[in-house]
């Protein structure tokens, strides 16, 4: 089984594009289609044909290109069941638990719900790709424009059970900021110290933080980390439960 390339190409002013290709079988799928010139772009410079495009969710930087793409390439769009009167131009309608093949590769569908009703992550288990659009960020989490914090955590949970070695492909440049927020709520993380550390470098040399690591997201990113009595001693929380811990801080980064 050919291995996916994804080519990852900045968009707007801090989303990221991803295309992925399965070589062997000529496919191409965009996650989401948050601006048609650069996606046009990233095709024509590897002499791709778009095929397929995943929809995360609705929201215009992630679906607003869909109908004019679609237009020009006849790709097939799939989106969320849940959503889909939202989703311009959908072909395919998918709910959690579902998976399909995409060439040779299996994609399973999450429900991940909260930064709106109906938002879904794609999961590439033998590849070991996650997309999960404004759902889980590099050291952040979506705000909570449609869901409650109950949904969001129990969202959040479902990709915090995925493998370790899960690479992280999320939709939006904010990990400096994010970490800025991570270090006020658990200054004591030295991995996270450590990690905040080497993103400032990355920024300053114009590189992005994206893809990064579900294993670090979990040693680091304060949204996955509810348990942890750092956490739990800065926010007055100690042996609350995570529900309570997860919205409280999720409160605190919508002010910070
Ligand atoms: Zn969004």
């Amino acid at each position: 089984m050919a291995k996916f390339e994804v080519h990852q190409f900045p968009c707007l002013n801090d989303n990221y594009g991803y295309l992925l290709h399965d070589s062997a079988n000529n496919l191409t799928a965009a996650i989401d289609t948050p601006e048609i010139a650069p996606l046009n772009d990233a095709l024509a410079s590897r002499g791709w044909t778009l095929t397929h495009i995943f929809n995360t969710h609705h929201h215009f930087d992630h679906a607003g290109g869909n109908l004019e793409l679609k237009g020009q390439w006849q790709c097939t769009i799939i989106g969320a069941r849940d959503d889909a009167a939202r989703i311009p131009g959908i072909d395919i309608k998918v709910g959690d638990g579902d998976a399909f093949t995409f060439g040779d590769h299996q994609v399973q569908v999450l429900d991940v719900s909260g930064h709106t009703i109906g938002h879904i992550a794609f999961y590439l288990p033998d590849d070991q790709l996650l997309f999960s659009g404004d759902a889980l960020f590099a050291l952040g989490c979506g705000r909570l424009f449609e869901g409650s914090p109950e949904q969001m955590w129990t969202s959040l949970q479902k990709l915090r059970a995925l493998p370790d070695d899960t690479m992280v492909y999320c939709a939006h440049e904010y990990t400096q900021a994010n970490a800025r927020f991570a270090l006020s709520v658990e200054p004591q993380n030295v991995t996270l110290q450590a990690r905040a550390k080497e993103i400032d470098q990355l920024r300053a040399a114009g590189k992005p933080t994206v893809p990064s690591l579900l294993g670090l997201e979990k040693q680091t990113n304060p949204f996955l980390r509810p348990d942890s009595i750092d956490l739990q001693e800065t926010l007055g929380l100690v042996h609350s439960d995570p529900v309570t811990v997860f919205a409280q801080t999720r409160r605190l980064k919508d002010s910070f």
